[in-house]
């Protein structure tokens, strides 16, 4: 791909977000020559996290950053998911990567890692971070967009992006309610961290019961683990944290192996993420001058494993849209009609009915689980998923965004 800046932009974009989507996209817009200001409501790049997955199509993306080998450098390499009973005994495992129909060319890293790249990678192509402010007033006139932000500094930009998550403000401002684009997949999910006192090192153990399922699981053989808890609700995700704690406690009451003590670590967690496993589902993904990104756009729900691997592609064809298009609302088409087809494929990888074995509804969905272990542990992993997942994963072919080709 050709490393030559398109010569001619003098248009200013703002990104509202700096995690995965934000800053992928700022590269690339800096890299063809726009002004790019990403603003970030947290003081700094949010480093810790847990692991995230870079596959299939996303994987030619960051080579063509010039980033694999970082990247490559801090695969992670989870090995195995063992599933217990109630008693703490081995029912089976399987190896991860069998079970999330990925391949050995795929890389599992921390969140906080690929986030910290992609910033130091962005700035090198002279984009400007704006910390610990969000964008609080946009008017979009047709011609440009007004913003005022929450530091009470105002600025016109000619496209903005709102590339700030599942609940994503900005989108809010241009779009109108979350409700009306988030479908939530009936369940929720707490995450945080706790001492890893048994050793636990790149893989986890998980106990289900039907509707909830607990777990733990290490990245690295380090001092700490995660503990991870998802269970069927159709209540949505309270935002109060003392509100997602109750809900938390009275979802998993009674339940053994070491959910006690997962309940009081959680109780003390100062960095409990919790929320409802949702995807953004929205007709549309521009409205005159501003557009969606990454898991305010198409969120697909950590089910599927994809989130990351979709923002990164978005951001690269977005850019190269914006790029190719003298016309903004034209590249802005283009951009929706690539990138849809491969964000709804991906999506519908989180409701394939494969939940069922990690998150089992019913005792049977239990029964057929752990006959599914028992052919594993007799056949080997293969005959758990097919290639569809990694079919998905590369359902989308990148083009080459040369100069000075211009489509308008
Ligand atoms: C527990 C968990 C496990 C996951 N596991 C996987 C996995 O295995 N594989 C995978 O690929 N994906 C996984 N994901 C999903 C993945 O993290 C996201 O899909 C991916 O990070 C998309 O990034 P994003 O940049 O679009 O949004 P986000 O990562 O949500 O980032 C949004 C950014 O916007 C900022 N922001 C929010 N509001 C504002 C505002 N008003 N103004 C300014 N800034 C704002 C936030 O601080 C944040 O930095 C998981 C997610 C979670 C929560």
């Amino acid at each position: 791909m050709s490393e030559r800046r398109f010569p001619t932009q003098s248009r200013r974009v703002l990104i509202s977000g700096a995690s995965i989507a934000g800053p992928a996209l700022a590269f690339w817009l800096g890299r063809y020559g726009f002004n790019v200001t990403v603003v970030e409501r947290a003081a700094t790049i949010r480093t810790g996290g847990y692991p995230i997955d870079v596959r299939g199509t996303a994987l030619d993306v960051v080579e063509r950053m010039g980033l694999l080998p970082q990247i490559r450098a801090a695969h992670i390499n989870t090995r195995l998911m063992t599933f217990v009973d109630g008693d703490g005994h081995e029912i089976g495992a399987v190896p991860v990567y069998d079970a999330v129909g990925s391949n050995e060319r795929d890389i599992e890293l921390p969140r906080g890692t690929l986030a910290t790249l992609l910033y130091d990678a962005s700035r090198k192509e002279g984009v400007q971070y704006r910390f610990n402010d969000s964008i609080e007033t946009l008017d979009d006139d047709g011609t440009g967009v007004n913003i005022r932000f929450t530091s009470g500094i105002r600025e016109r930009y000619d496209i903005v992006v709102a590339a700030d998550g599942l609940h994503s403000r900005t989108r809010r401002l241009v779009f109108g309610v979350e409700d009306q684009f988030r479908c939530d997949l009936g369940s929720d999910f707490a995450i945080f961290s706790l001492q890893n006192d048994r050793g636990l090192s790149h893989g986890g153990i998980f106990h289900a019961e039907p509707g909830r399922v607990a777990g733990v699981f290490a990245v690295q053989n380090s001092q700490r683990m995660f503990g991870f808890l998802t269970f069927m609700t159709d209540q949505g995700a309270p935002r109060d944290v003392s509100a997602q704690r109750n809900l938390i406690h009275s979802a998993y009451a009674g339940m053994r192996w070491e959910v006690p003590r997962l309940l009081a670590a959680m109780e003390t967690a100062d960095d409990l993420y919790f929320d409802s496993v949702s995807q953004i589902r929205m007709p549309h993904w521009s409205k005159g001058s501003v557009v969606v990104l990454g898991d305010a756009a198409f969120a697909p729900s950590f089910r599927s494993g994809q989130g990351t691997s979709l923002a990164l592609v978005g951001a690269y064809v977005l850019a190269g849209e914006l790029a190719f298009h003298k016309n903004t609302s034209a590249g802005l088409e283009a951009y929706e009609r690539k990138v849809r087809p491969f964000a709804e494929a991906n999506q519908a990888l989180a409701t394939d009915g494969r939940g069922a074995f990690f998150l089992p509804c019913t005792q049977a969905d239990i029964d057929m689980r752990n006959h599914l272990l028992a052919e594993i542990a007799r056949n080997g992993p293969e005959i758990l998923f097919n290639d569809s997942r990694s079919a998905a994963h590369s359902a989308i072919s990148l083009p080459d965004y040369q100069v000075g080709a211009r489509e308008d």
